[in-house]
């Protein structure tokens, strides 16, 4: 039920709240990225088609994965790229440090790839003494902050401007109370172009990896992986088996799709094609499973491999925005983190299903319509099963099954409660229950529905 920190979502959430107009502006700044999205798809015509297309094709890969995926390395081999397979977190960054030890680096510039939080290649690579800086400026904050990223797009999303200011103060040398976000960019531009320049290794993410070409695509903004990837002598680039589309052509939906859906961007500002190495370089891609056939094999949640890390869900869902990213405790954090995080240790994540209202406007605009909130309520019920869930709130569950499935405990245990709340409230209005944290005690009502019902029919009221 809790991380390593031994927090649970609530309390990592409460830990949020205390700062109510960070919560506010937090909320307010993630509800402004997801209307931007909402004018984007309303300026489409097609887009519920582009959407149901993408949707398709991703069910055409899931169902073909291994072939797609053998069909891909043979083509990105004849393109003179040299593909490793991974089949753990583990497997992946021993693949990466060994190819780093061999050629004797021990710094490496890395542009955003989820992939490498979720494997946590970064604090396995400074133990074997490597220097990993992140070039994306977003990551670049936090991990000067030494924070993990609390979204998947807008990684420091949490932090204020001034924050950040104090950050490149102390880590960048910026004048002291500088907060103007164009000096604070060209500042980081600065220190960046610096790390370009000198890193012989480049680690990058992937968009999406074309079978038919054996090439692969990178979206970003700040084209931070091209400039990291040209100027190394290794590219090295990180990919989860659900990053296959099986033809070129097919980019076109996920990319008029993706950008639209993440920050209401018509399209990336760069969406860069990756195909066969420069002379004097190499290219490896590492293609990694860690869990995802196990999220394949259960019937239930493998449509959640269709994801191609817009956002949206994050942007829209209520909990997310009031909550902040960190509070999920994982990689991948908001509705799409907690149906991907069970997968892999249903234990330490069994709070996160719980953390939705289960409104349903995850699944209202997931680019490609996973029916996300359909599958945080199926692994309540799994959670539940396998005995997961919170020994109090089984208790209490299973009282209250009890209660309702007999009208005479019904009626009895409703006046009791009425009695309880009119003569000690306190009994459930104490700092125990968390549900009054930010509620008002309702008046007691002197009868219940069935006693009111009856009287009046009886014509007594
Ligand atoms: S689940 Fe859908 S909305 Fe959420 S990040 Fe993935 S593609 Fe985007």
């Amino acid at each position: 039920m809790s991380n390593v920190t031994g927090k649970s979502h609530a309390e990592l959430a409460s830990i949020f709240n205390q700062d109510e107009p960070r919560v506010d502006w937090h909320d307010e700044t993630l509800w402004w990225i997801r209307q931007k999205r909402d004018v984007q798809a309303h300026k489409l015509p097609e887009w519920e088609l582009l959407r149901e297309t993408a949707s398709q094709i991703k069910n055409n890969v899931l169902s073909n994965l291994s072939t797609y995926l053998e069909q891909f390395e043979a083509n990105a081999i004849n393109n003179g790229i040299i593909v490793h397979w991974a089949t753990d977190a583990e497997e992946h960054n021993q693949i990466i440090h060994r190819l780093l030890q061999e050629r004797g680096i021990n710094r490496m510039v890395k542009s955003k790839s989820m992939l490498t939080e979720e494997c946590h290649l970064n604090e396995y690579l400074k133990e074997q003494g490597i220097d990993v800086i992140d070039s994306d400026l977003g990551e670049r904050i936090v991990q000067l902050a030494n924070e993990p990223p609390s979204h998947i797009v807008l990684p420091c999303i949490h932090k204020k401007k001034e924050e950040i200011g104090d950050i490149f103060h102390e880590h960048l040398g910026s004048a002291k109370g500088e907060s103007d976000p164009k000096i604070l960019t060209e500042t980081a531009r600065q220190h960046l172009r610096e790390v370009f320049l000198t890193r012989r290794a480049a680690l990058t993410g992937v968009n999406f990896a074309i079978a038919e070409t054996g090439e692969f695509v990178i979206c970003t903004n700040e084209g931070n992986a091209d400039m990291g990837a040209h100027l190394a002598e290794i590219h090295i680039a990180s990919m989860g088996i659900e990053k296959i589309i099986p033809e070129r052509k097919h980019l076109g939906v996920f990319l008029r799709l993706l950008t639209r859906s993440a920050t209401g961007q018509p399209i990336t500002t760069y969406s860069s094609h990756f195909k066969r190495p420069q002379q004097g370089t190499d290219i490896h891609i590492v293609i990694v499973d860690n869990g995802r056939s196990i999220q394949l094999g259960r019937e239930d949640f493998r449509n959640s491999l269709k994801c191609i890390r817009c956002g949206a869900c994050m942007n829209t869902c209520p909990v997310y925005r009031k909550s902040g990213g960190h509070s999920y405790h994982t990689a991948v954090a908001g509705p799409i983190g907690s149906i991907l995080a069970p997968n892999l240790d249903m234990k330490k994540y069994a709070d996160l299903p719980f953390a939705s209202t289960l409104c349903g406007s995850c699944s209202n605009v997931c680019p490609v319509k996973i029916d996300i909130h359909d599958q945080l309520y199926k692994w309540r019920q799994v959670i539940v099963k396998e005995g997961y869930s919170p020994t109090a709130k089984t208790m209490a569950m299973k009282a209250m099954a009890f209660t309702l499935s007999s009208p005479t405990l019904y009626r009895s245990g409703g006046k009791v409660g009425r009695l309880v709340f009119k003569y000690a409230p306190f009994a459930v209005n104490n700092s125990l229950n968390p549900w009054y944290k930010h509620r008002e005690m309702p008046k007691a009502p002197e009868q219940s529905f069935g006693e009111w019902y009856n009287k009046r029919k009886e014509g007594k009221q």
